[in-house]
């Protein structure tokens, strides 16, 4: 939610809308829609973090608004509050079954519908940070693997309707455990927040997501790229790891720490695994470690089976 909340005011009359967004304007950013047609296209674009919700409107009604809301995963968790006329306590309960969070009654209060927004409207940030907190990594502030497997499962899905192709790198420190012995825990997690810091600097696209997969191990999914530019950014990330020059004098593969890195490219095709490019690149994660570690290892593959297009790099 940005410093300022946006709320989407909908109302067939436009008096009610003057008078709500002339209570609400000072504090919030105001959008207002006059059919239920118009709200639902309205909340998709401009995703609100409130809605006000007339009941009786001509056409579309708002009980209708409503229920399309609430089966569009896009806007599915704005909160509704409905106005209804004062006494109208069959409209409440229906507009509460529907999944609105709450009602007010017109002709409104100023004070009351001020008071009653801020509440929902805190409720609902703190909705978002603990629902933004439960798929982050604390110590390194990437995802976590339950990001990991919502954004794998959204982008899989997503791609497979226009074709796209999907990367994922998974990388793992080398002799990881042998500079924990020599340096410590505490120095362990500072490698791992600042390989963390690397692996961010490393990915550049919007879409790019970059996760904290397992204790030293990371990943990334790239979304629309193609295998050889996923083979140039594994290869950056390796640099970079190499040019924080952390020593660790435990490792076979460098004075320095350094990562091993996997990276396999697909098809999204319908019916595409999204485990599938989780497997694929944790091979090619395990060929690069049998390589001598400090390496990129990659395949091409298709999600009906691996394709042997290995390279590396
Ligand atoms: P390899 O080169 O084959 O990857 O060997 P490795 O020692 O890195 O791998 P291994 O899986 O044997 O050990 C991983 C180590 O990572 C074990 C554990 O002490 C350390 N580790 C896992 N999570 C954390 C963490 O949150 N903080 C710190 N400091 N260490 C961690
Ligand atoms: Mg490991
Ligand atoms: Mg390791």
């Amino acid at each position: 939610m940005s410093e300022r909340p946006s709320i989407l005011i909908v109302d067939d009359e436009v008096s009610n809308i003057e008078i709500l967004s002339a209570t609400l304007e000072e504090d919030h950013d105001i959008y207002f829609a006059t059919t239920g047609t118009e709200a639902i296209e309205i909340a998709r674009t401009t995703l609100p973090d409130l809605i006000l919700l007339d009941v009786l409107m001509p056409g579309v009604d708002g009980y209708e608004v409503c229920a399309a809301i609430k089966a569009d995963p896009l806007i599915a968790d704005v909160p509704v509050i409905f106005t209804t006329a004062l006494g109208d306590q069959e409209a409440e309960v229906k507009g509460l079954m529907l999944g609105a969070i709450d009602y007010i009654t017109k002709p409104i209060l100023p004070v009351v519908v001020r008071a009653r927004i801020r509440n929902h409207l805190d409720m609902k940030r703190m909705r978002d940070e603990l629902a933004e907190m439960a798929v982050t990594d604390a110590l390194t502030g990437l995802g976590n693997r339950r990001r990991l497997e919502k954004v794998l499962n959204q982008e899989t899905s997503r791609l497979s309707r226009s074709g796209g192709l999907l990367s994922v790198i998974i990388l793992d420190i080398d002799f990881f455990k042998k500079f924990n012995d020599l340096y410590g825990h505490t120095a362990g997690d500072r490698c791992l927040t600042m390989v963390a810091a690397a692996l961010n600097r490393a990915v550049h696209h919007a879409n790019d997501v970059t996760i904290r997969y397992g204790g030293e191990e990371f990943a990334c999914v790239l979304p629309e790229i193609e295998h050889p530019e996923a083979m140039e950014i594994a290869n950056s990330i390796r640099d970079r790891v190499q040019a924080l020059g952390i020593p660790h004098s435990g490792s076979d593969a460098s004075p320095f720490v350094s990562v091993s890195l996997g990276v396999a490219t697909a098809l999204c095709i319908p019916g595409s695994q999204p485990d599938s490019w989780i497997r694929a690149a944790d091979e090619q994660l395990y060929v690069a470690k049998a390589a001598g570690r400090n390496l990129v290892a990659g395949i091409v593959f298709a999600t009906d089976g691996v394709l042997p297009v290995a390279s590396s790099g």
